[in-house]
């Protein structure tokens, strides 16, 4: 069975001198072996509960608990070189005098020679750069780069590593594909990982568990299906992945809720909360990219405000006539102006709502 490894629970951080936290009764735990993901815009508080975890920070409140132990409270406070936690920074900063492989045995001092000799193998081996062990950093890639790295923060078996915007320097390309790299050689490690990233994709890549931060609140923790399909908050609604709200009214039909929306009646869904939720069943429906389907016979029509491309498809913003505006997701061959008026309807398997404000 596993067991809960990181337990953090109602975290408080507040800097000297601010008046709000910059971490807000954060609560959320990671089994051994699990990776978990902090996401949420510049200044969210992401670092700063990361370096909490990592004995960086003081907690003001709260408690975190490193494999049953507590390791900070406003009471205790275990220092940082007695955590046994790995950290990987955004800026490695790999020794530029040094190998890859003392790079990477750095913190292997207390190991006999023969055994930091082989520890230093097989985490090179792990992070497929065997091969590079006599070679300077300076003749590597920016990924292999980053690699080295990884096996350096490796090497010591850390009860937990940590990573900070590890991949931030990188080319967008190759962000994702080392996403994914990464996500592997932890697995293959058995290691217990927390992540932060801005960066959606990469924090689906990656993360077993992601949570979401908002102005020092850790909006939701879940896994990636979830917070897409049963946001908890708005917040976490609008900044994972495309979507606006329109107005919406619940109806208990015969058999099943109708949602009557300005795009027409949403009907056959897997999920839908029911009309008593809020008065008079009038709330405001998360309508996704994805839920909006171009459809030439679809007797709603909506202007093409801003068009994206994005490969496989446009990104298009629509106006319908009421006012309200949408996004869909349409297959690039329909390339139609802005400007123009296209067909769209709803389809929304997942029905999320919220209670209503105005547009
Ligand atoms: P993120 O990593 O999500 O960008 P941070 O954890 O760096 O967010 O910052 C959260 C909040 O704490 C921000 O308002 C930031 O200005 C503030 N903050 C971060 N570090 C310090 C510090 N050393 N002293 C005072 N305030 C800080």
């Amino acid at each position: 069975m596993k067991t809960m490894f990181l337990d953090v629970s109602q975290l408080c951080v507040q800097y000297a001198g601010r008046t709000s936290r910059a971490v807000d009764q954060a609560s959320f735990q990671l089994q051994t072996g699990d990776i978990g993901v902090l996401i949420g815009p510049s200044g969210c508080g992401k670092t700063t509960l990361l370096r909490a975890v990592a004995g960086l920070e003081r907690a003001s409140a709260g408690s975190i608990r490193l494999a049953g132990e507590i390791v900070s409270s406003p009471q205790v406070h275990l220092p940082a070189e007695s955590r046994r936690i790995g950290m990987v920074f955004q800026d490695y900063a790999l020794f530029p005098h040094l190998d890859v492989s003392r790079n990477v045995g750095f913190g292997l001092a207390h190991l006999k020679a023969a055994e930091r000799q082989e520890r230093v193998r097989r985490v090179l081996e792990l992070v497929g750069l065997a091969q590079a062990e006599h070679l300077h950093p300076h003749q590597l890639s920016g990924g292999q780069q980053q690699r080295v790295a990884l096996a350096r923060a490796l090497a010591p078996r850390p009860r937990l590593l940590l990573l900070d915007e590890p991949f931030s320097n990188l080319d967008v390309d190759l962000r994702e594909r080392l996403a994914h790299e990464v996500r592997g050689i932890l697995k293959a490690a058995g290691a217990t990982a927390l992540f932060v990233t801005h960066d959606q994709l990469e924090a689906f890549a990656i993360g077993d568990r992601i949570g979401v931060m908002h102005e020092g609140r850790l909006q939701q923790w879940g896994e990636a299906y979830d917070l897409y399909h049963r946001p908890a908050t708005r917040f976490v609604a609008e900044f994972i992945g495309h979507g606006v709200f329109a107005h919406a009214r619940l109806e208990q039909g015969p058999d099943k809720v109708v949602v009557h929306t300005a795009l027409g009646d949403l009907n056959d869904m897997q999920e839908c909360p029911l009309p008593s939720a809020y008065p008079q069943g009038l709330c405001d429906v998360l309508l996704r990219a994805d839920d909006i389907v171009h459809d030439d016979a679809a007797p709603v029509k909506a202007q093409i405000v801003r068009k994206a491309f994005r490969g496989s498809e446009f990104l298009y913003t629509l106006k319908l006539q009421s006012g309200e505006s949408v996004m869909a997701h349409v297959p690039s061959h329909h390339d139609h102006a802005v400007g123009e008026w296209i067909g769209i309807r709803a389809q929304v398997d997942h029905v999320v709502t919220f209670p209503r404000q105005a547009l």
